[in-house]
């Protein structure tokens, strides 16, 4: 493998039933079933294994009336992980359904936009239709993160290790950004949710959950710019992404997807 090649994997954990309407700005005229997964993702290469958000758990789960499929945890093992070994967490913003489960990752240090922490710690926390999709505990935990000297902040574009970058593209959360990985296939884009759905940055549409408009959709050509091709850019709870890419090993289909080898159609 060269030196800056990643294996990348999507680990499915949760998923939630809904309709259409629920997913677009404006709603949507089809009203047919559309319901969201929920991942976090793996990135395997020469500097070590490097995770992408950190999902909820059971409880959260439970609370938010969001189905936790497999724990986290049981992904990673899925794949040789252990999360106790994992030096590197990119957080992508801080709603609820990507930074729970806080002790899984007891080496990691937590990788974050400035002006993310800075938003759900600040004076939009104060009004409640800014602060729904956050959990004041997950906030606090990453605060606590921040004192134990376990945070490392970004502001923009910075490299995480050689072929992996975060991006700051805003929009659905003020401090969201996206990674770019290199891969055997060219530069693959994780968005998170800078589209939930392929549906979103192929029909330059809107998921209702935004903080600036203008920042999701310009995101969305922001995504394509980084990935080697539009197929290269993966949307962050999108059910299809599971039935476009292979499974990472046999037995694991539906669960963990490979997202560096080639889609079997689209
Ligand atoms: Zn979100
Ligand atoms: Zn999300």
């Amino acid at each position: 493998m060269s030196d800056d090649l990643h294996e990348v994997y999507a680990i499915r954990y949760g998923h939630h039933k809904r309709m259409s309407p629920a997913n677009f700005l404006g709603g949507d005229p089809h009203d047919v079933l559309q319901p969201l997964d929920f991942y976090v993702w793996a990135i395997v290469g020469p500097s070590g294994t490097i995770v992408l958000d950190t999902g909820f758990d059971e409880a959260m789960g439970q609370k938010r009336d969001r189905e936790m499929i497999k724990p986290v945890r049981d992904g990673l093992l899925a794949l040789g992980i252990a999360p106790e070994s994992v030096k590197t967490v990119i957080i992508s913003h801080l709603h609820y359904d990507h930074c729970g489960n806080y002790d899984l990752f007891p080496q990691a240090c937590y990788h974050l936009q400035d002006r993310e922490m800075a938003y759900a710690t600040g004076r939009c926390m104060c009004h409640q239709a800014l602060r729904l999709p956050f959990e004041v505990d997950d906030v606090v935990a990453m605060v606590r993160k921040v004192f134990a000297g376990r945070a490392c902040f970004h502001d923009g574009e910075d490299e995480i290790a050689p072929g992996v970058t975060v991006h700051h593209i805003g929009g659905h959360s003020k401090g969201l950004q996206s990674v770019r990985v290199k891969t055997r296939r060219g530069y693959v884009v994780l968005a998170a949710d800078a589209s939930h759905l392929y549906a979103h940055m192929d029909g330059g549409r809107v998921f209702p959950l935004t903080y600036n408009v203008e920042e999701v959709v310009e995101g969305y050509n922001t995504l394509r710019r980084l990935a080697s091709s539009p197929r290269h850019v993966v949307p962050g709870h999108d059910p299809l992404v599971l039935a476009r890419y292979p499974a990472a090993k046999p037995g694991l289909d539906g669960w963990v997807a490979r997202l560096d080898a080639e889609p079997k159609d689209a």
